[in-house]
């Protein structure tokens, strides 16, 4: 009985084991041997890439164990005798699963260590070279990945954005940590250099002010290939990094180089070894490892890292004037951001409002030149109508002007008559025929007077506003219509006081209006006893005249009042309703306004308008005194 509850006993056991629950699930444990430092910023990024993948991979947290042997800097077999002693007793009861090592020196050393404190362990290497690869995976329970740096891939990197480049400057320190990688890097940048047909130059285990002194003193088109110094000709140890900003801050031509965590610090750029992409690709080597166990003997398939790629700073371009964004596959770091990127939603906000804006503009833009197209048109058709207006108006009038042309030519004839009289005279009297010829002149130049006022009248003209003597305007209108005035024994009455101020219009225009508003005159005075125009003008608030021209009519009746002005109203039987819109149109156009009201308790029309005074001193002119001789009583 006891035996079969024994045997019960660890068949359970042996199966919780190989589930890997109870006392056997321990945390798996790593330890990195660094044969440099691996507080360095290149392995921080490694190291901050490689615990979180390690975790993600096995699904547990597992022990990491860090130990830098540092054998850049203490090296000799005393120092490592020490090491491996110190390392023995620290790690004797402690098991490790996985020993993560890279460099050569510090391969060898911890296969030793591992052969005799943990068997069992795996070794997981990085190999710089493929001969190492291949030594390292034929140990037994060894695997790692090669780390193939290649100073040549990074010179054909720097190519890229210095297509033009003479000189290839190689910079590296004394001593190295990795001394089989440092000759290896300077062989490629001297084979790149004689494949491509560059000078090269070399700034080798200098000072450190040494090499400063040279990369300040480059020629023009000149590429650096910088291989880390850590220790330079003077024997001072350094960190690379810092090195690098110190030769950055004052080189002639851009530094290249292949480690990633130098971007940022003066390098320019190269085909660089991500230290994160190298982290995670380790971790999945090591999670692997720990995941299946230990592997067999014999050699591990070796796999190269894919964590090299080509980088660029683009400060550094900048400051070299040079350009990466037309090469594909690159990485720029350090782009500064377009006040696109940084200012988003103002640069939205910024743009649709400048969109507003222009549409807004453009939209005002167009109307107005509608507006100035619609008038102009109006103007063009006000002046249309004007004309037609003109042209009706003297078609009334034609016959009072046959009959204002007749007189002068009438006089003409007849002193041309009593000239041939005088003539046959012996002697002749030659003052008699000296005063006949004057009177033929003036009586010719009246005649001429009153073609060129009809001819004025006809044409189509542009308002042409100027300052104008109110008197003399009227007075010329009145010429016009003066043989209509007798034919239908109207009197016209002036009034307009002496030394009144100057209007300010276009004189045809003007002339238009009075006849317009005389001839309606004269025709609502038709059939009346009385037959009386009065023509008056006054100043109104210190800038307008106002004129009126009041008639003793039948008046206008109440219902007509309102549609007046309206185009084609007329009351007349060959009337064209087209006169008063035509004169507030023109009225209007001169800044004035025309209305029609009543001669007060008189009885008949009046019609008002006023325009706006020129704003000049009054005219001198001689107050007018109605000529018997010129103004025949029926007129004055
Ligand atoms: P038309 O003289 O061809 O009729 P108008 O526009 O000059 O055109 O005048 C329109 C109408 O206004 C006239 O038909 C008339 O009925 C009225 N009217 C104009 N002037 C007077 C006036 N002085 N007295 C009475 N009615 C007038």
């Amino acid at each position: 009985m006891r035996h079969w509850r024994r045997t019960l006993f660890l068949a359970v056991a042996g199966l919780a084991s190989s589930l890997g629950l109870g006392a056997s699930a321990r945390a798996s444990a790593i330890l990195f041997l660094e044969q440099t430092n691996l507080s360095r910023p290149a392995y921080v990024a490694y190291m901050q890439a490689f615990s979180p993948r390690v975790r993600a991979v096995l699904a547990q947290r597992p022990e990491i164990y860090t130990e830098n042997l540092d054998l850049g800097r203490f090296d000799g077999a005393e120092y490592r005798r020490n090491l491996d002693r110190w390392l023995r007793e620290k790690y004797a009861a402690t098991k490790i699963d996985v020993v993560v090592v890279s460099g050569r020196v510090a391969t060898h050393f911890a296969r030793e260590l591992r052969d005799t404190l943990w068997p069992d362990a795996t070794l997981v290497f990085g190999a710089l070279t493929l001969a190492d690869a291949a030594t390292f995976s034929a140990w037994p329970n060894a695997t790692g990945i090669l780390i193939e740096f290649d100073a040549g891939r990074t010179m054909e990197a720097a190519l890229l954005v210095v297509p033009d480049a003479l000189h290839v400057v190689y910079v590296d320190g004394a001593r190295h940590t990795f001394p089989e990688n440092a000759a290896r890097s300077r062989r490629a940048v001297s084979a790149f250099a004689a494949r491509r047909g560059l000078e090269l130059i070399e700034f080798v285990g200098l000072t450190l002010a040494e090499t400063k002194r040279g990369l300040a003193e480059l020629p023009p088109r000149s590429i650096v290939y910088y291989g880390a110094v850590s220790v330079d000709g003077a024997g001072r140890a350094y960190v690379p990094q810092e090195v690098l900003a110190e030769l950055a801050a004052v080189s002639a031509a851009p530094i290249f180089g292949d480690t990633d965590t130098f971007i940022g610090h003066g390098m320019t750029g190269g085909a660089c070894l991500g230290m994160e992409a190298l982290g995670v690709e380790m971790a999945d080597i090591v999670g692997g490892v720990l995941r299946s166990g230990p592997a067999t003997t014999g050699p591990s398939p070796v796999r190269r890292t894919e964590a090299f790629h080509v980088v660029f700073d683009a400060r550094e371009l900048q400051r070299f004037g040079l350009d990466a964004r037309s090469i594909p596959g690159v990485e720029v770091r350090f782009n500064k951001p377009t006040l696109l990127e940084t200012n988003l939603t103002a640069v939205i906000w910024g743009s649709g409002a400048l969109v507003l804006q222009t549409g807004l503009i453009v939209a005002l833009f167009l109307q107005r030149r509608r507006r100035q197209r619609a008038e102009h048109e109006v103007l063009d058709q006000r002046d249309q109508i004007a004309h037609a207006g003109r042209v009706s108006v003297l078609g009334q009038l034609a016959s009072s002007l046959a009959h204002e042309l007749n007189q002068p030519l009438a006089a003409i004839l007849r002193n041309a008559e009593a000239a041939e009289i005088f003539l046959c005279a012996s002697p002749p009297d030659l003052e008699e025929l000296r005063a006949i010829l004057a009177d033929i002149r003036s009586d010719d130049q009246r005649a001429s007077a009153v073609i060129d006022r009809m001819r004025a009248l006809l044409q189509r003209r542009d308002l042409d506003s100027r300052p104008l003597e109110l008197g003399a305007l009227v007075d010329e209108v009145i010429s016009l219509a003066r043989s209509d005035a007798m034919a239908k024994k109207v009197t016209v009455e002036v009034d307009i006081p002496f030394g009144f101020p100057r209007i300010r219009g276009d004189r045809v225009h003007l002339q238009q209006v009075l006849l317009n508003l005389l001839v309606n005159a004269f025709q609502a005075l038709e059939g009346s006893a009385e037959r009386r125009v009065v023509v008056q003008g006054r100043v109104v608030g210190g800038t307008m005249a106002e004129i009126s021209v009041s008639d003793t009519g039948g008046g206008i009746p109440r219902a007509d009042q309102p549609r007046l002005f309206e185009p084609f109203f007329t009351t007349k039987v060959k009337g064209l309703g087209m006169g008063l819109p035509i004169c507030r149109t023109i009225i209007e156009a001169h800044g004035g306004v025309l209305w029609a009201g009543d001669s007060g308790n008189a009885p008949g029309a009046s019609f008002y308008f006023t325009l706006l005074l020129a704003g000049d001193p009054a005219p001198t002119r001689a107050p007018r005194v109605p000529s018997p001789a010129r103004a025949p009583a029926a007129a004055r």
